[in-house]
């Protein structure tokens, strides 16, 4: 029987993945959206989430899609009302929030997931299999993107909480610290802030590994042309490129693409959702703060150097 879910936060990412994943699961049914200004047809319509949670007890489970600093109030009454939770990415805009939340959760005894949809991406499974038992020598992410293209209008990405370039760099995060076998902890990192925003267009990260691999990360929203979401690891075995976001994958050079028609073509959403239908039915927790953890880290160590204003 499939679970009843209310989708919260209906913009880009909702129309673009949440909705399409799950009109196509016989996992779920869209039961009702809780948004502010949005509607989508045919599916019934709360501007305010108590007020869903209070006509829908048949809706078992809450998937937000706000971006991050509202995200806590809406993930706090969903759980107070005993409701299973799933959180975009980031899971909230303070580490003690999500841990709060999680605690929450498990006082309820309902499920919460942090989700990290590129850890979801084609090729992420093959290179963290890859990996494995091999020395690693270094790893090098660059994540540079044009942020009017894939962040028009989005305000909110520049006030405090929204976190500027580390809104895409987390995935990186996310990626490295799915694949890596070893804990990575940071030991600087550059912020380069416009003088009219709040968090940074642009970021350098350097990380300690555990046998001295060298370990560092690039974050660009300034990237016109040419766009990269690349992960590129030398071992003492080899090299392995993951690049477009952990979609395609080289070794040696070698493309390693997925095969046709196999689980690799399903979609990071797709199985994000699945993995939700899971822990809802095992009674299970996955809140995994580690790429977080990271981008808390860079805002404590950070050096600030502030750059020309940003103008959408
Ligand atoms: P968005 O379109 O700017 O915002 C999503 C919706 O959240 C808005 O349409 C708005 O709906 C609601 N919202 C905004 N501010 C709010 C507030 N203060 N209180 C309550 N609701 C508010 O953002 P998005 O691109 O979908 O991103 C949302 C989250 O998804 C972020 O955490 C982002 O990192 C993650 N994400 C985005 C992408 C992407 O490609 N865009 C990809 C993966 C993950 P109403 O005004 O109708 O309430």
């Amino acid at each position: 029987m499939a679970f009843k879910l209310a989708l919260a936060g209906i913009g880009k990412i909702a129309r673009d993945q949440h909705i399409p994943a799950v009109t196509a699961s016989p996992d779920w049914e869209l039961a009702a959206t809780v948004s502010r200004h949005a509607t989508v047809d045919g599916i019934q319509s709360y501007e305010d989430v108590a007020a869903m949670l209070a006509a829908r007890p048949d809706i078992e489970v809450v998937s937000l899609c706000m971006p991050p600093v509202p995200r806590f109030d809406y993930a706090r009454a969903a759980l107070q009302a005993g409701r299973h939770v799933m959180l975009e990415k980031p899971p909230g805009a303070t580490l003690s929030e999500c841990q709060a939340l999680e605690a929450m959760a498990r006082k309820a005894g309902v499920s919460i997931y942090a989700t990290w949809h590129s850890r979801e991406a084609a090729m992420v499974a093959t290179a963290k299999a890859w990996l494995a038992g091999k020395r690693l020598e270094s790893l090098v992410v660059t994540w540079k993107e044009d942020v009017r293209k894939w962040h028009p209008g989005q305000a909110w990405i520049w006030q405090a909480g929204g976190l500027g370039v580390f809104d895409p760099g987390i995935n990186a995060l996310s990626i490295v610290t799915e694949i890596l076998p070893d804990p990575i902890h940071l030991t600087a990192s550059d912020l380069f802030i416009p003088e009219n925003c709040e968090t940074p267009i642009a970021a350098t990260l350097a990380f300690a590994h555990p046998q001295g691999a060298h370990v560092s990360a690039e974050f660009d929203f300034r990237k016109e042309g040419d766009q990269f979401w690349n992960i590129a690891i030398e071992t003492s075995e080899g090299s392995l490129v993951l690049s477009e976001g952990g979609a395609k994958l080289a070794i040696d050079g070698v493309p390693h693409d997925a095969a046709p028609g196999g689980d690799a073509l399903k979609g990071e959403y797709p199985r994000l959702y699945a993995r939700m239908a899971d822990l809802v039915r095992a009674g299970e927790i996955d809140m995994d703060l580690s790429p977080m953890a990271h981008v808390a880290d860079a805002f404590l160590l950070g050096r600030r150097i502030t750059v020309a204003p940003f103008v959408e």
